[in-house]
C-alpha cells in the first residue's frame, strides 16, 4: 500500500491552488452577487488544463489518470466551488465522446472545449423524473440520415451559456434503460429555447430548462450505438461521484483553514474562542471527516485507474461527502458568529453552493440503494 504523490501531481496541487487562490478566489463572491458567469476566467482555467483534464492529448487534453482529475478539482474549488461544475462536465464530456463519438466529433468539440473556449452541458433530467432516469420521455425518431428530437430537459447545468449538450433521448421507447441513445446536441441548431432557473446558490452557472421542438440533428451526432446511451451515463457517473466528493471536500477545507485563523483571533471572555472546546472540537471533528472523505474518493479513483471495480465506493463518496461538507461549512458559519451569517465572510455563499451537489447527479438516497444492492445483493436489497 503506497498513499504517497507523484512529484508531478504534487506539482499539479500546488500549480492549481495558486492559480485558485490568485485568480478565483477574490472574484467567487462577485458572480454570485450579480449572477454573472465568469466568462473572463473560462480560457485562463482551459489554458491550466482544467477542461482537458479527461480529454486525450492528440486533442489538446491534459490526458490526466482519474486521481489526478480529482486532486485537480480538488484543488480549483478551494478557490471557487462553482467553475467545477464546468470541469466535472468537461470530465464527463471527455471521457463520453473520446470512448464512443466520431473522431470527427471529438475534433468539432473536445478541443474548444478543453482551451475554454466551447462549453458542453449534459442532459439527462426530466421536468417528471430525475432519480427514475430511466423513464425519461424525450423523443428521437430516425428520419433519414437525421433523428428528429422532441421533449423537454431541466435542471441543466450551465444551460444559459452552453454551446452544445450530451442529451439523451428514447430511440426504442417501449424499453426503459435499453431504449436509450446518446447524441451531441449544438445548441444553434432550429427548434431549441431555454430559460434560466433561479437558484439558491452556483448563481453563475445558470441551470436551466430546454424544450425541443422537432430537432433535426445528423444520425453521425450519436454516440456510442443505438439504444447504448444509458450503459454509457451510469459508468461515467461512477467516477464523477468521487470528483464531486473532491469538489465539496475542497470547498469545506478551504472554508475550515479560514475558520481556524478566525478562531484563533476572535477573541472572547479574555482569551482566542480557539480556547473553547465548544470552539475546537467541532473543528477537530470537521478535519476528521474531511480526511476520511479524502481517501474514500482518492480510492475510488485509483479503483477506476486500476480498472477495478468502484461502482459502490462512488455511491458513497456522493451519498456522504457533499453532505458531510455542507455540515462542516454550517459548523464553520456558527464559529464565524454573526459575520458567519453575512456576506462579509464567503462562509455562507460557499453552504449555499455546496448544497446543491447533495442533489445533482443523484441524491443520497439514491446513492444508498447502490450501496444496498452490493452489500446485500440484488434480490434482498
Ligand atoms: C445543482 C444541480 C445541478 C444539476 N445539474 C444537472 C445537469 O447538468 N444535468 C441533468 O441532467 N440534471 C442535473 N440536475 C438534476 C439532478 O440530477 C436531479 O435533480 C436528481 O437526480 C434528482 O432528481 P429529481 O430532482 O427529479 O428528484 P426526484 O427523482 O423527483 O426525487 C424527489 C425526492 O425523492 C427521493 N426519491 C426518489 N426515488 C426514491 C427511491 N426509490 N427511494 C428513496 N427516495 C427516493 C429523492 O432522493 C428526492 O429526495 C442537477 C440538479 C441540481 C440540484
Amino acid at each position: 500500500m503506497d498513499f504517497a504523490l507523484t512529484g508531478e501531481q504534487r506539482l499539479l496541487q500546488e500549480t492549481l491552488r495558486d492559480f485558485a487562490e490568485a485568480e478565483l478566489r477574490p472574484h467567487y463572491a462577485r458572480w454570485d452577487r450579480n449572477r454573472e458567469f465568469p466568462a473572463e476566467v473560462w480560457p485562463r482555467l482551459g489554458a491550466v488544463g482544467a477542461f482537458g483534464l479527461r480529454v486525450p492529448g492528440a486533442l489538446g487534453g491534459a490526458d490526466l489518470n482519474y486521481l489526478e482529475a480529482g486532486l485537480a478539482i480538488e484543488q480549483i474549488a478551494r478557490g471557487d466551488f462553482n467553475v467545477c461544475y464546468g470541469m466535472l462536465n468537461s470530465c464527463f464530456a471527455g471521457d463520453i465522446l473520446s470512448r464512443f463519438a466520431t473522431q470527427q466529433l471529438c475534433e468539432t468539440w473536445l478541443t474548444p472545449m478543453a482551451a475554454g473556449e466551447k462549453i458542453i452541458s449534459v442532459m439527462l433530467t426530466e421536468p417528471h423524473c430525475g432519480s427514475d432516469a430511466a423513464s425519461i420521455r424525450t423523443r428521437a425518431v430516425r428520419d433519414g440520415d437525421h433523428y428528429v428530437i422532441n421533449g423537454e430537459k431541466s435542471a441543466i447545468t450551465l444551460l444559459m451559456v452552453a454551446d452544445a449538450g450530451i442529451l439523451f433521448a428514447k430511440t426504442a421507447p417501449e424499453k426503459k434503460a435499453a431504449g436509450v441513445s446518446a447524441f451531441l446536441l449544438p445548441l444553434d441548431t432550429p427548434g431549441l429555447s431555454r430559460t434560466p432557473y433561479e437558484d439558491m446558490g452556483a448563481k453563475g452557472i445558470v441551470r436551466g430548462s430546454l424544450f425541443l421542438d422537432n430537432v433535426r440533428v445528423p444520425a453521425a451526432n450519436m454516440i456510442g450505438p443505438e439504444n447504448a446511451g444509458f450503459t454509457q451515463v451510469m459508468q461515467t457517473f461512477d467516477y464523477t461521484r468521487a470528483l464531486i466528493g473532491l469538489m465539496c471536500l475542497g470547498a469545506a477545507e478551504q472554508t475550515l483553514e479560514e475558520t481556524i485563523s478566525y478562531v484563533k483571533e476572535r477573541q472572547a471572555f479574555g482569551q482566542p474562542v480557539s480556547k473553547n472546546q465548544g470552539v475546537s472540537f467541532p473543528l477537530a471533528e470537521a478535519k476528521s471527516r474531511l480526511e476520511m472523505l479524502r481517501w474514500l474518493c482518492y480510492r475510488t479513483l485509483w479503483l477506476r485507474d486500476q480498472g477495478l471495480p468502484h461502482t459502490a465506493e462512488a455511491a458513497m463518496c456522493k451519498a456522504e461527502g457533499p453532505t458531510i461538507c455542507a455540515d462542516v461549512i454550517r459548523a464553520c458559519l456558527v464559529l464565524h458568529g454573526h459575520y458567519g451569517y453575512t456576506q462579509d465572510f464567503p462562509v455562507e455563499q460557499r453552504y449555499r453552493d455546496v448544497l446543491g451537489q447533495i442533489i445533482a447527479d443523484g441524491t443520497p438516497q439514491i446513492m444508498k440503494l447502490i450501496i444496498a444492492r452490493h452489500v446485500l445483493g440484488r434480490e434482498f436489497a
